[in-house]
């Protein structure tokens, strides 16, 4: 927690610098065909500045540019070592001016700036300094071979590395994908969301600073049409890294077959269930987590606890709780450090997720709080934390990711039909459940086609735990040392003796 006051925050963002220039080879440079977009604050309405709009044009110096970084082998072949000490100097220079970060980024996409300092910067430093120093106790096999024969199985960098990010945790998604591209050796391309571009080229300002060569860490601010797409279509390209919708990620891949088969790997959406049986050790507890779960981030989270499954005979006590606990979590500006839901990310999805409730009203669901829009006297774009009850799970609301601060609570009587229904969704990305009984406990976390399980808790996990999703939440995972997997090729090299 910080000790700044919300108007520390404001003198300090008035007086921050804004870079919305892309940076390829350690230089920062306007869009080749100068265009640029407005980077508008969805905390107050406030222009912060203006982004490069970067394009094919763009896309094809920084690709040229990493390749030939890459084939240098400045930062490729450099010790293991040696690239430690840079990646936990970078880690460093991170959390030195975590505070910059924290602000730029909660100016940019709205979460609230106890958040944004507590959890965003610690988590995305965490991600560069956790592979950083992994990457020189990392050994390569040796196969079973004859006596006259020596079989060696080794990791190699892939080479280019374009990693298309969103905008819910623009530094922590980053890291992920940096922590474990940067560290195996490779050049990476960044392209942030429209949403949310400001971060990201800090970052990349702080790795250069931190020694990591020139050319291997680019930005490309701008549009998932006009830049994603040329970096996801280039045939220079080899692995393409990906967090963001399913309807995206599917279309990545179609880019990917169009070109040159570059490898892709999707981080994408969620409709998690929160299951809490009659036996949960303590209701109270879960009644919090469920509220946490749906509000943290406001609700913009690729985990968030949207379903909530809760058994019939334990309902009204738990719905008490519940409501009891929504009232910790209240919509509030931005920059207040009490504030613990902040503004959506911009107007254009304030609609969305509106759009969202009105369908929960259409389809006769019962609302139990929330509902509106709120804060309008800010000039930002604030929604309330919102309950449906009486849902069913083919309803809208509870079969589509809102990204927002909305909970669809459905009633079942069994085990089985809960799990029934917790699997019954395109996605697979996490599911929690409640309860004091280990068998069902393990029986439950095993039926559940999900990548992530959490059991008498919600969304916990760490850089040591791989982090992706089962059916259309993705393939491939960020975290964790399985995270290397994506970022190197399997060689094995056979030698006659
Ligand atoms: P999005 O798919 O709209 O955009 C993600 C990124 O893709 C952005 O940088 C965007 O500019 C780019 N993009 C858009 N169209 C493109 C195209 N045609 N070609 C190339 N790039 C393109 O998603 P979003 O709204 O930024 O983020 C929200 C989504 O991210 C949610 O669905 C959420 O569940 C998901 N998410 C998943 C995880 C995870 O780890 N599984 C984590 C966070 C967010
Ligand atoms: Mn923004």
């Amino acid at each position: 927690m910080t000790t700044l006051t919300r108007a520390d925050w404001e003198q300090r963002a008035k007086n921050l610098k804004i870079e919305g220039r892309a940076l390829i080879h350690g230089e920062l440079c306007e869009a080749v065909s100068a265009a640029t977009f407005e980077c508008v604050s969805p905390v107050d309405g406030r222009l912060l500045g203006l982004v490069a709009s970067c394009d094919a044009a763009d896309a094809e110096l920084a690709v040229a540019d990493a390749r030939a970084t890459f084939e240098s082998g400045v930062w490729s072949r450099l010790k293991p070592v040696e690239r430690k000490k840079i990646m936990v100097r970078f880690a460093d220079l991170m959390d030195a001016h975590a505070e910059e970060l924290a602000l730029l980024e909660t100016l940019d996409m709205g979460k609230p700036i106890s958040d944004a300092l507590s959890v965003d910067v610690p988590g995305a430093s965490r991600a560069i300094r956790w592979s950083g120093e992994a990457i020189d106790k990392i050994y390569d096999e040796v196969a079973a071979t004859p006596h006259d024969e020596l079989g060696l199985i080794t990791r190699e960098p892939v080479g280019v590395v374009a990693a298309i990010v969103p905008w819910n945790f623009p530094l922590i998604m980053t890291c992920w994908k940096l922590g474990p591209a940067l560290s195996t050796g490779n050049s990476v391309i960044v392209k942030p969301s429209e949403k949310s571009p400001l971060t990201a080229i800090r970052l990349a300002q702080l790795a250069l600073e931190a020694g990591i060569p020139a050319g291997v860490l680019n930005v490309l601010p701008g549009f998932g049409h006009t830049v994603g797409k040329a970096l996801a279509l280039h045939m220079d390209v080899d692995t393409l890294v990906f967090t963001g919708s399913t309807k995206i990620a599917k279309q990545l891949m179609i880019y990917a077959g169009e070109s040159n088969m570059k490898r892709v790997w999707l981080e994408a959406g969620g409709k998690s269930a929160n299951i809490v049986f009659a036996d949960a050790p303590c209701l109270k507890a879960a009644a919090e987590a469920a509220a946490a779960a749906i509000c943290f981030n406001q609700g913009e989270m690729c985990t968030a606890g949207s379903r909530l499954l809760i058994e019939r005979s334990v309902k009204d006590e738990f719905m008490a709780l519940l409501l009891e606990a929504m009232k910790g979590w209240k919509a509030g500006h931005a920059l207040d450090p009490a504030t613990n839901v902040g503004a959506l990310v911009d107007s254009g999805h304030l609609n969305s997720v509106l759009s969202y409730i009105e369908a929960g009203h259409a389809e006769n669901a019962k609302l139990l709080c929330g509902g509106k829009r709120t804060l309008e006297e800010t000039g930002g774009v604030y929604v309330e934390p919102t309950i449906f009850d009486n849902v069913t799970n083919s309803m809208r609301i509870a079969a589509e990711e809102i990204f927002g601060p909305v909970l669809s609570v459905i009633t079942f009587d069994t085990t089985e039909e809960a799990i029934q229904i917790a699997n019954d969704s395109i996605y697979g990305l996490a599911a929690a459940i409640w309860t004091s009984n280990l068998s069902k406990a393990h029986l439950a976390a095993k039926a559940l086609r999900v990548g992530s399980m959490w059991v008498n808790q919600y969304d916990g996990g760490d850089m040591t735990a791989p982090f992706g999703g089962y059916k259309q939440s993705g393939n491939g995972r960020d975290k964790s040392l399985h995270a290397f997997d994506k970022y190197t090729e399997l060689k094995a090299t056979w030698i006659k003796l």
